[in-house]
C-alpha cells in the first residue's frame, strides 16, 4: 500500500514525464501521442507498480523476467502491456511468452530462433496462442550502438547477420532497441541515437521490413532520443523522484 502523499507525488511525477515527452515529440514534428512511455518498474515493488498503473501508465518495463512474472501475476486484473527490457535467458522464455509482452532485448540469433521454436512447438498454452492460432511474438533487436563493452546488445555486423537469416516463423521484428553509453554527454547520446535510426532505415530498406519501432531514451536522455525518432522511451528513475529512499 502506498499513502496518499506518495500517490500524489507519483501522479505529479508521471504527469511531468508525460508533458515533457509530449513536448519533445511535438518538437520532433510528430503528433504528441506518437511516443509510447514505458514506465520502468524494476526499482519498485508490486504496490507502487500498481499505483503507477492507476495514475495512467499502461506500459510497464522490467529487466528481469522473474520480476515481470511476479508483478504481472500480482496485478493480473489490470490492463497492462509488458515490456521485457533486460536479457532473457532461454530457460525463461516459455514462461515469459505466457504474458502479453514485447521483448525489447533480442540479443542473439540463437535467442530469436528459440522464441520461434517455442511458439512452433504444439500445445504451448500461451495467451497469444489462445487469442490466435497463428501465435506470434513481437520483438525488438537490441543494438549495442555505443560500442561500450559493458553494454548489452548486438554489434551492427551481428545484427546484419541476424537479418540475413530471416525469416523465423512466429516472430515479428518490430524494430530496434538501444541504450546510449554510460556517461555520454547529450550531443554524443544524440549521435548514438541517430546511428540507431540510420541502422533501422538501412535494414528496413535492405530487407523490406517496416521496422517501425525504435525503443531508445531513458530518464536522462529521452529528449535526445525522441529528437532522433524514438517511438518508445523507457523511463524509470524520473517517475519515482522523491519516493524512493536513496
Ligand atoms: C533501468 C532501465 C531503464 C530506465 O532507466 P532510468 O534511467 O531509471 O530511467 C531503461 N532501459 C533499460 C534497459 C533499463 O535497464
Amino acid at each position: 500500500m502506498i499513502g496518499p502523499k506518495d500517490r500524489e507525488r507519483l501522479e505529479a511525477n508521471w504527469r511531468t514525464v508525460v508533458d515533457e515527452v509530449n513536448q519533445a515529440t511535438v518538437a520532433s514534428g510528430r503528433p504528441a501521442d506518437a511516443v509510447r512511455i514505458i514506465g520502468v518498474t524494476k526499482y519498485v515493488d508490486a504496490s507502487l507498480t500498481e499505483a503507477l498503473v492507476d495514475v495512467g501508465c499502461r506500459d510497464l518495463g522490467e529487466n528481469r523476467p522473474q520480476s515481470l512474472w511476479s508483478k504481472a501475476d500480482a496485478i493480473a486484473d489490470k490492463d497492462i502491456r509488458w515490456h521485457l527490457i533486460g536479457h532473457l535467458q532461454r530457460n525463461k522464455l516459455r514462461r515469459t511468452l505466457q504474458y502479453p509482452v514485447l521483448i525489447h532485448s533480442i540479443d542473439s540469433a540463437r535467442l530469436l530462433k528459440s522464441v520461434s521454436d517455442e511458439l512452433d512447438s504444439s500445445g504451448v498454452d500461451t495467451k497469444l496462442a489462445q487469442a490466435d492460432a497463428s501465435a506470434h511474438a513481437d520483438v525488438l533487436v537490441e543494438v549495442n550502438i555505443s560500442g561500450d563493452e559493458t553494454k548489452t546488445g548486438m554489434t551492427t555486423a551481428q545484427i546484419r547477420e541476424l537479418f540475413e537469416s530471416l525469416p523465423y516463423s512466429h516472430v515479428n521484428i518490430l524494430g530496434l532497441m538501444a541504450m546510449a553509453g554510460w556517461g555520454t554527454d547529450p550531443d554524443e547520446s544524440r549521435r548514438q541515437f541517430a546511428a540507431v535510426r540510420e541502422l533501422r532505415d538501412e535494414l528496413a530498406a535492405e530487407f523490406g521490413l517496416p521496422l517501425t519501432q525504435l525503443s531508445m531514451g531513458m530518464s536522462g536522455d529521452f529528449a535526445e532520443a525522441i529528437a532522433e525518432g524514438a517511438t518508445m522511451v523507457r523511463i524509470g528513475s524520473r517517475i519515482y523522484e522523491g519516493l524512493l529512499a536513496s
